[in-house]
């Protein structure tokens, strides 16, 4: 079995300023990054010294990819035998050299476009550096309404090959028109799967038993959105913590959430995929770019 962790360290900080976003601006101290580097430190180490194979997503309070110590964890871990997947959600802003240091069947990227924040030439820069260095990458955005030209001259300008995917925003209730859903399930063919908190009390979710989330500490929860601790990874016989467990939250709302709830078989749609939001299925892209 691979385990799929999300990894969480006590780094909250972000060079963007996403108007939504609580992390927009925010910095940590000198010492606030040192203290999550060693964390990070401790878990690489944890990671390379367990004989159980894991696939890996680092999931930010704000921006970890421009960080050198996240950027020299991620070179590490690829090249661990039992990582089978390492990857992290970056807004793609920073310095990419470091992927000329990792091991690119084990990289990949869940990369976001924040129109707001940086323009597409600069975007689609970068992806080309991820393109030319062979490394998977799936590209996302939130789905604004004032963002949807950004989005559709993005998803035009994209090869074909490279997933996007839209959020939606949920936060205003009824956000959206029939024509804008329509709009964005052109762009991003699994859109409606995200525009709906899923009702999950009661039921069968892998986050738990194959799947966890833990932060700079070693403390497990199972998932980001249920609280409870069910061990800490630094515990001797922490593995026999996993078991078999029913949501106890009404519903859930997010990819790295739901994607592992049985009901909705999205291991079927995303295989070997499910951690950096790449389908493995064929999707029909009605504004695919025209050269791919
Ligand atoms: S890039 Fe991401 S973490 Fe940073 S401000 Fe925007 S939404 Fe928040
Ligand atoms: S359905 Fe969502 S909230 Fe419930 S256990 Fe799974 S990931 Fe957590």
């Amino acid at each position: 079995m691979n385990y799929k962790v999300l990894y969480r360290g006590p780094l909250s900080s972000c060079n963007y300023s996403c108007d939504y976003c609580p992390f927009a601006k925010t910095k940590n101290t000198r010492d606030e990054l040192l203290d999550d580097a060693n964390k990070l430190g401790r878990f690489v180490d944890w990671i390379g010294d367990r004989s159980e194979n894991f696939e890996l997503l680092f999931t930010p309070w704000g921006e970890a990819m421009i960080r050198r110590h996240y950027q020299d964890a991620f070179k590490v871990l690829s090249h661990f035998k039992n990582v089978k997947k390492v990857c992290a959600q970056t807004n793609l802003s920073g310095n990419l050299e470091w992927v000329n240091e990792v091991e690119v069947e084990s990289t990949a990227l869940w990369c976001t476009y924040h129109p707001s924040q940086t323009s597409e030439e600069k975007f689609l820069k970068q992806c080309g550096i991820l393109l030319k260095r062979g490394i998977s990458f799936s590209v996302g955005t939130v789905g604004l309404k004032d963002d949807f030209a950004s989005i559709l001259s993005l998803r035009k300008a994209l090869s074909k090959d490279v997933y996007l995917w839209v959020n939606a925003y949920k936060r205003k209730s009824n956000y959206y028109s029939q024509s804008d859903i329509d709009f964005l399930t052109q762009i991003d063919p699994l859109f409606k799967t995200n525009t709906i908190r899923h009702k999950s009390l009661g039921e069968s979710c892998r986050a738990g038993m194959s799947s966890f989330s833990v932060d700079g500490d070693g403390r497990v929860q199972r998932c980001h959105f249920i609280k409870d601790k069910i061990g800490n990874i630094y515990e001797d016989a922490f593995f026999e913590n996993l078991t078999n467990r029913l949501c106890t939250n009404a519903t859930c709302g997010c990819h790295i959430g739901y994607v592992h709830l049985d009901r909705l078989q999205q291991y079927e749609i995303y295989g070997d995929g499910v951690m950096e939001r790449i389908p493995r299925v064929f999707l029909d892209l009605e504004f695919g770019s025209a050269d791919a």
